[in-house]
């Protein structure tokens, strides 16, 4: 496929989707707006807000509503239910028509001030371009931690590079978001499904705010599920692992026979009932840990051979900006 890149002279004729997944986020959105609205206002190109309604419960949709009577340029995706974050930016990468996407969270703990230095870094041909977490001032220690620990983790474990330190926030060109669209399937990790694209990527660090209102979607075992859900779609080496620790013990096992020549101790030996135990609930608690392994990836399995949609829209409204182009 011949690659066209955006040429400096038509910055007016492009569109810029700024892609927004919200789930119960009233709180932020009135700054949200007024700081995007800031920041594009001043940049010679054409802009759409897309607001993908992740099933929130409280006041978001009808502020988003009310807001488009002051910001022609918002779009909004409801969907039926709460997916989750992963299908809600599946869906918006549908119904975005940007020629380049710019993915962030509502709370704006991806600064919007960043958006200029993004758009002028796929100007210069970059078809993705990165934001990488200098800090996390915004999260505590734990959070830190434990994201420090996961990204290297499946950077490690994982079959392709997934880079460290970076969240969602980024700008994907429209043959980036064009080929996470082609991607079937149901699992989706979308910073792995990010990284298997690859494509020419401009890395840019970033200080990652607090969030400006509202709390926190994630907990840790939301985030867990994340993590396993992402090392388990990209990755088949925790099979191995489980595969090489069976035949460790068996050589181990077979081994400490004939080193401890059984059958020739004696009855009258005091057994060691702490150790029994302890070498029981070891070995019992490995085996459940490697059929668990299993069955996350049966689990997989089961979940894509169901084939159900990634999210139901129960509602689309479009923008009033004349401007706007309809869906490609
Ligand atoms: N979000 C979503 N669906 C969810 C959870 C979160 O669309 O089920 C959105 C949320 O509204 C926000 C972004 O995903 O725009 C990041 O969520 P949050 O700030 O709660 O996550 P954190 O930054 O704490 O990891
Ligand atoms: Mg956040």
């Amino acid at each position: 496929m011949k690659k066209t890149k955006p040429c400096i002279n038509d910055a007016r004729s492009h569109l810029i989707t700024i892609l927004i997944p919200v789930f119960n986020e009233e709180a932020v959105l009135s700054k949200l707006l007024q700081t995007l609205d800031q920041v594009t206002g001043s940049m010679p190109y054409k802009f759409e807000f897309l607001f993908v309604d992740d099933g929130s419960r409280d006041n978001t949709v009808n502020k988003l509503r009310f807001a488009k009577n002051r910001f022609k340029q918002i779009r909004i995706l409801s969907l039926s239910r709460n997916f989750g974050k992963e299908a809600a930016v599946t869906a918006g990468l549908q119904y975005a028509k940007g020629d380049a996407v710019i993915l962030i969270d509502a709370d704006l703990q991806d600064p919007p001030h960043c958006i200029p230095e993004m758009v002028s870094a796929w100007k210069q041909g970059a078809d993705v371009v990165l934001m990488k977490r200098r800090s996390r001032h915004g999260d505590g220690w734990a959070k830190r931690t434990y994201a420090y620990l996961f990204y290297r983790f499946i950077s490690y474990i994982s079959d392709i590079p997934i880079p460290t330190d970076t969240g969602d926030f980024r700008l994907m060109s429209r043959q980036v978001v064009d080929a996470v669209n082609q991607l079937p399937e149901r699992n989706r990790y979308m910073k792995g499904i990010f990284a298997w694209v690859g494509m020419d990527t401009k890395i840019i660090e970033f200080d990652r705010e607090q969030r400006a209102a509202g709390i926190t979607k994630w907990n840790y075992l939301k985030l867990f599920t994340l993590a396993l859900d992402g090392i388990t779609s990209f990755s088949y080496k925790p099979l191995r692992i489980s595969f090489f620790l069976g035949i460790a013990l068996l050589a181990t096992s077979i081994l400490s026979m004939f080193v401890s020549n059984i059958g020739t101790t004696s009855t009258h030996e005091v057994i060691d009932y702490n150790l029994l135990f302890c070498l029981i609930t070891f070995f019992f608690g490995l085996q459940f840990l490697c059929l668990g392994v299993l069955g996350e990836y049966i689990g997989k399995i089961y979940t894509e051979s169901k084939q159900r949609p990634l999210f139901i829209v129960s509602e689309f409204i479009e923008s009033h900006d004349d401007n706007s182009r309809s869906k490609q």
